[in-house]
Order: C-alpha cells, then sequence, then structure tokens
C-alpha cells in the first residue's frame, strides 16, 4: 500500500488541534477541506517575496507574480486534462463559475426551450438555472431521485428532447455522495445537441478528472475543497461555446480597446477575469493540485472508500440510525437521521466529543424534502481521516443516543 495516512496528517497543522481537551476529529470535508503546509507556504510565501499585480507591470516582481499566476492556470489545465489553458477561467468558486454559464445561457434561450438539472443539486446548481430560466421564459425540469439516491436514469433520457438546451448536474452529490455517471448522462445530452455542465465541487478531490472523456462543455470546480484556499476556483468551458458568449464583469483586463463610448473584449480566458484577480489563492491552488496530483490517486480512492465502507458498516448496525443515499457508487458521505434528536442536536453533541459534522439541508432543500427530512447529520471524509476516526465516531454517537432517547 502506498498510502501513509499518518504521513499525511503530518502535513495538516490544523489536525494538531484540540477541541475541549478531546483531539479534533474533523470530518466535514465536503463543507471545506483543511490545508496542507505547502499550500498554506504558497501563500505566505507569494505574499512575503512576489505580491503584485499580474498582467501589467514592468517590473521583477509582476512579472514573477504573472508567471506563477499562469502556471497555476496550467496545473489546473493538467488535472482536468482541459485541451486548452485559454479555457480555464479563474473564480471565486464553483458558484461563479456556475453564474458565469447562466449569464451566457441566459442570452442563448428563449421560450419553449427546456433546461434539465436534477433533484439532488446543491441550491448553486439549481436556483442559478431557475433564474435563467425566468429571465428567458424557457422551461426548467428536473431529473428525480430515487429511493437509493442515485439519479432516475430512465427519467432522464425521458426528459430529453429537441427543445433541450442545456443539462446540467453534479458529479458527486454533496449531500449523498452519489457518484453520478456523468459520461453517459452527458452523452446522452449530447444526442440532443444540448450543452452540458458538471457541477465538480464534490467531484474534483475524490476523482480523476478528464474533461475530454466526459465529453462535456464546462466543468466547475473550488479550491477549498481540494486542499486549496477559499476564494478561488476555476471554471473550465469549450473555448468554441466560450468565445461567441457575451461578457460576464466589465472591468479592467477583459477588455481590449476602450473609447469614450465603446469598447472591444480581450481573448479568453481574460475576456473572463475582469479586475484584479485573486492572484495569491490561484497560486495556491496550484500548489493544493500539484500536492494532491503528486499522491497514488488510486491509493487515495481506495482509503476514502474504506473509511466510508467501515463507516457505513458500523451505521447500519447502529440501533436508530438511518442512512439517507445508498447509492452503489459514493463518494465519502454518510448522510444520516437518527430516532432520537434533530440532526442539529447530534451536531452539536458530537461538538462537544471534538467531532465535527455537518448538519442541516447541505444547500439542498429539495433534495431533503424529496427524502422527508428536515435535514440530515452528514458525516465526510477526506484524505488525512482513519478508521480510529471512524470508530471514534460511533462511539460517541452512542454517547449522543443516550442523552437524546
Ligand atoms: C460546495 C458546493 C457548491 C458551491 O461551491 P462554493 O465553493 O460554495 O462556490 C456547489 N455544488 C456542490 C455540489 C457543492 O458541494
Amino acid at each position: 500500500m502506498s498510502f501513509d495516512v499518518a504521513a499525511i496528517r503530518e502535513q495538516f497543522p490544523i489536525l494538531k488541534r484540540e477541541i475541549d481537551g478531546n483531539p479534533l476529529i474533523y470530518l466535514d470535508n465536503a463543507a471545506t477541506t483543511q490545508k496542507p503546509q505547502c499550500v498554506i507556504d504558497a501563500l505566505v510565501e507569494y505574499y512575503t517575496t512576489c505580491n503584485s499585480n499580474v498582467h501589467r507591470g514592468a517590473h521583477r516582481l509582476a512579472d514573477e507574480a504573472t508567471r506563477h499566476f499562469e502556471a497555476a492556470r496550467d496545473i489546473v489545465k493538467d488535472f482536468i486534462n482541459a485541451p486548452k489553458r485559454e479555457e480555464v477561467i479563474w473564480t471565486t468558486g464553483t458558484t461563479e463559475g456556475i453564474n458565469i454559464v447562466a449569464n451566457g445561457l441566459a442570452a442563448l434561450l428563449s421560450a419553449g426551450d427546456e433546461v434539465i438539472a436534477t433533484g439532488m443539486e446543491h441550491h448553486a446548481n439549481l436556483v442559478t438555472w431557475q433564474q435563467a430560466c425566468k429571465a428567458s421564459g424557457a422551461t426548467l425540469k428536473t431529473v428525480p431521485v430515487l429511493e437509493s439516491g442515485e439519479l432516475d436514469l430512465d427519467a432522464y433520457q425521458a426528459l430529453l428532447s429537441a427543445h433541450t438546451k442545456f443539462v446540467a448536474f453534479p458529479h458527486v452529490s454533496n449531500a449523498l455522495g452519489t457518484v453520478n455517471p456523468i459520461k453517459e448522462m452527458t452523452a446522452k445530452a449530447k444526442q440532443f445537441g444540448a450543452l452540458v455542465l458538471v457541477d465538480g465541487a464534490q467531484g474534483a478531490a475524490h476523482r480523476k478528472i478528464d474533461v475530454q472523456e466526459i465529453g462535456c462543455d464546462f466543468y466547475a470546480f473550488s479550491g477549498h475543497k481540494i486542499y486549496g484556499p477559499m476564494g478561488i476556483g476555476a471554471l473550465w468551458g469549450k473555448e468554441s461555446v466560450l468565445a461567441e458568449w457575451p461578457v460576464w464583469r466589465t472591468g479592467g483586463e477583459m477588455i481590449s480597446t476602450v473609447t469614450l463610448q465603446d469598447a472591444t473584449w480581450n481573448v479568453l480566458p481574460y475576456r473572463f477575469e475582469a479586475g484584479t484577480p485573486n492572484v495569491g489563492d490561484a497560486i495556491a491552488m496550484g500548489e493544493a493540485i500539484r500536492w494532491l496530483s503528486a499522491l497514488d490517486r488510486e491509493a487515495v480512492e481506495a482509503h476514502e472508500k474504506a473509511l466510508l465502507d467501515h463507516a457505513t458498516a458500523l451505521a447500519e448496525q447502529f440501533e436508530g440510525l438511518t442512512i439517507i443515499g445508498k447509492a452503489r457508487d459514493k463518494a465519502g458521505v454518510l448522510s444520516f437521521v437518527m430516532d432520537h434528536g434533530h440532526p442539529a442536536d447530534i451536531g452539536f453533541l458530537l461538538d462537544r466529543q471534538g467531532i465535527a459534522v455537518r448538519t442541516g439541508d447541505h444547500c439542498a432543500q429539495p433534495l431533503m424534502a424529496r427524502f422527508n427530512v428536515p435535514g440530515t447529520a452528514r458525516v465526510s471524509f477526506s484524505i488525512y481521516n482513519t478508521l480510529e476516526e471512524v470508530d471514534a465516531l460511533f462511539a460517541a454517537l452512542k454517547k449522543v443516543r443516550s442523552m437524546l432517547a
């Protein structure tokens, strides 16, 4: 086994923290992952040695900052196997990437057109399309979620038609962990000529991404969910689509020429990057991806699967606990409710024992409604979690249940 979890943990300084005398057990990785020292160092290094505005300085620091910034773009390009670096746009995160696409899409849509999303979306990948449809008179349709937590692919097939202009779905559900068959789903949409966006917020950290193999038009993800900083993310989009699209935000950098009355636009990717970009965080996100890519990704996946399998086995034996979402292919998420106690109470009492989980609707209210729950307690695993932590979680849950019963 080429995976040494102790050596990984050593690289994450925050994991040495204690909460009220208990060692921190961080199981909220679907909300944000912790950062390895090399990412923290990359940020400090940038601000210590070459902080400068990019693309516009005729001096050494500006040159260095630009070089590192654009090198980070190349790291993202390679990470998702994008054909061209011009297709990688820096964003503030998945949410902004999706909004950039919605802005372009709204101009394409008209009454009679249809957009398809799913019943397991994060609000970022649902409300955005609701708004684009409302603004254009298009209709939003959604793929139902089966009891297993998988998408109803027959229903998806039936929704597709010549009216379908755009399809969006998550690579991995943040609330249930379901890994969707994104390649097959994309191929089906492409039979009808629809554009396809994959919300990769939960996919990027857990699965190898190859946008050319997926065949989609857009893939959006966030730095902070793959061991990088908050406030930075990337949107990949096909040049053939993006080059035709209206501009998003206007301002410096995204222009080519400006007169008092008019302006022309810069080339990709700068056309979609108005204003001073988040240089330091982009560089640190590049470092996070470099760090992750240097690991044996199959071993990482196997480790995360072992954690999930162990947790699922313990959950299935746990009295009064119901798992929400039992898809055959899942990535690192165990969502559940218990017979006693609201999810918020469970989260509170776990925190008292040093264990960080997420409770609530996970920005997926329609999905919670689908399962008739007010919310769930969600345990989400990452590279640095251990089987011992899973055992500690269930020992703690036992105490929680006896307190709430
Ligand atoms: C977190 C998340 C988002 C939003 O990402 P931000 O980093 O908050 O912009 C969108 N979709 C899914 C599936 C997510 O998990």
